[in-house]
């Protein structure tokens, strides 16, 4: 049995019996972990009120032989975020990031870009001049950047070329719509969009404004502090459908968001 040591945050939390946890996290350098913290209650524990979701923690425990549960020895706290909990718009985006963490990592396997976006999308959250939209849109940027999936916002997806809209709106050009597929990986040209809806593929459309916003946001400078309200919803729309047809599965913490009729569709 070997002994380690990381940076973990928590991703889930069950109590164990009368005093101990059985908790699952993400660490820096050993991917996605679970460990059994006995008598984490007690106050002689040497993780005692250590184990909270949200909070960078370092832990040390001891691997066990042929069984994925390791045995916690020792966990201090690196970065309290305890005012994620104080907001209850922020800690819901801090479930939403724990979540898609969860759902994309794999047991075992080191992640060190994924174990960053989600501390840098957590200390986002923290950020009270920035919007927690904004915070959450950022970490689904990079979480599909990570995963090789983000969606083409620019040229086409299928060719590379430029994607000039199928739909204009002379009256009001931000409000044209370019062609868009998740399955063709994002933004078409008319000419691939044809050919993909020839191919029985579904294929949509997405007003210019919102992916134009989503670049803001994907992008390092400070415009992108000044979207606030709906423009940020539209934007978690896009990328959350476009997670959510990817990972094929409605993440719980968005069913609620999902729920809601789609923000970006075209207005009938
Ligand atoms: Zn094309």
């Amino acid at each position: 049995m070997a002994s380690l040591r990381d940076r973990v945050i928590l991703l889930s939390r069950t109590p164990f019996g009368e005093s101990s946890l059985v908790v699952q996290g993400i660490s820096a350098r050993h991917g996605r972990l679970s460990w059994m913290a006995k008598g984490a209650y007690r106050a002689s524990s040497r993780f005692y009120c250590v184990l909270d979701l949200c909070d960078t923690l370092e832990l040390e425990w001891q691997t066990a032989q042929g069984s994925d549960l390791h045995t916690l020895r020792a966990g201090s706290l690196l970065v309290r975020r305890a005012g994620l909990c104080a907001d209850p718009r922020r800690f819901r985006a801090a479930m939403v990031l724990t979540e898609l963490a969860d759902l994309v990592s794999r047991a075992g396997q080191p992640e060190p870009g994924l174990f960053a976006s989600l501390e840098r999308g957590l200390d986002a959250l923290l950020d009270l001049q920035g919007s927690p939209d904004w915070a959450q849109a950022r970490f689904e940027l990079e979480l599909l950047s990570e995963l090789g999936l983000l969606p083409s916002l620019e040229q086409c997806a299928a060719c590379g070329r430029a994607a000039p809209p199928v739909r204009t709106e002379p009256s009001s050009p931000a409000k044209s719509r370019a062609a868009f597929s998740a399955s063709g990986g994002g933004r078409l040209c008319p000419a691939c969009a044809r050919l993909l809806r020839a191919q029985g593929r579904r294929v949509g459309t997405m007003p210019l404004e919102v992916l134009e916003d989503a670049r803001l946001v994907l992008g390092k400078g400070s415009a992108a502090a000044q979207l606030a309200g709906e423009r940020l919803l539209k934007v978690r729309d896009l990328l959350e459908r476009f997670l959510g047809y990817h990972l094929d599965t409605r993440p719980r913490s968005l069913s609620g968001f999902l729920a809601a009729p789609q923000r970006n569709a075209p207005a009938s």
